[in-house]
Formats: C-alpha cells, structure tokens, sequence
C-alpha cells in the first residue's frame, strides 16, 4: 500500500501520529506531518510505503485525519 499526505493541508493535531508513529511523524522545523524516514519512497516526506503489518493502522490514521490529508492507494 501507498501513502500519499498532502502536508500543506495538514493542521498539525497529531492524531496519525498518536495511532501510528511506526509509519508518521510530525516534521521538526514546519510540524506537517510526513512519513518517518524508512517508509518514505525516494525520500519524499509526502510519500511511503506501507509494510503490511502497518497497513490496519494507517487506515485507521488515513481514516480519523479531521482534514482527510493522507491518502492510500
Ligand atoms: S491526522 Fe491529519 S491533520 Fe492531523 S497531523 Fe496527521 S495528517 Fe495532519
């Protein structure tokens, strides 16, 4: 599964990152979430991929963003 968060529309609340830290985080210098360094794809920090034991729980982040940024394919 892929990941893509649109950053720019991100409001910083931190709920994916409180369901899944595994696969979020929020950004040191701007606090938009982005994906941690070892599921990003081509070290894009809008896009990752998922390991398959992630997946339920990015889902479930995907699911519960208020501003619906994280988008899975
Ligand atoms: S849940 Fe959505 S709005 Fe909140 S930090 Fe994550 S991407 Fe940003």
């Amino acid at each position: 599964m892929k990941v893509r968060i649109i950053r720019e529309e991100c409001v910083s609340c931190g709920t994916c990152v409180d369901i899944c830290p595994e696969f979020f985080e929020l950004g040191k210098k701007d606090a938009l979430s982005q994906v941690v360094e070892r599921h990003r794809a081509d070290g894009k920090l809008d896009e990752g991929t998922v390991p398959p034991e992630l997946e339920e729980a990015v889902k479930d982040a995907a699911d519960m963003c208020p501003v619906q940024v994280i988008h899975t394919e």
